[in-house]
């Protein structure tokens, strides 16, 4: 893998990228389940974000999302407030 986009730090991002690869080609070729799919939206969204600049920003209130969150869940949107949040509401 040498053709990673140059981020300014390695780990989360880096290891998102290789996830999105890994889904790609795996799943074209088996044929994507819905919640693939829609796991896959997330990685590219995740992936647009950091290509705007704003990935690990939360997309509610603008805060930073911690990195252990991002670590733990690198496609998150929203800081743990935002989320639980918007949790309540369903
Ligand atoms: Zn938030």
């Amino acid at each position: 893998m040498e053709n990673k986009p140059p981020l300014e730090d390695s780990g989360a991002h880096g290891d998102l990228v290789d996830l999105s690869t890994n889904y790609s080609e795996h799943e074209t070729r088996l044929g994507m389940a819905e919640h693939e799919r829609n796991r896959l939206a997330e990685i590219t969204a995740a992936l647009q974000k950091i290509e705007d600049g704003t990935y690990g920003i939360c997309s509610a209130c603008g805060q930073e999302i911690p990195e252990a969150r991002l670590n733990a869940m690198p496609t998150a949107k929203l800081c743990l407030n935002c989320q639980s949040k918007q949790e309540a509401h369903y």
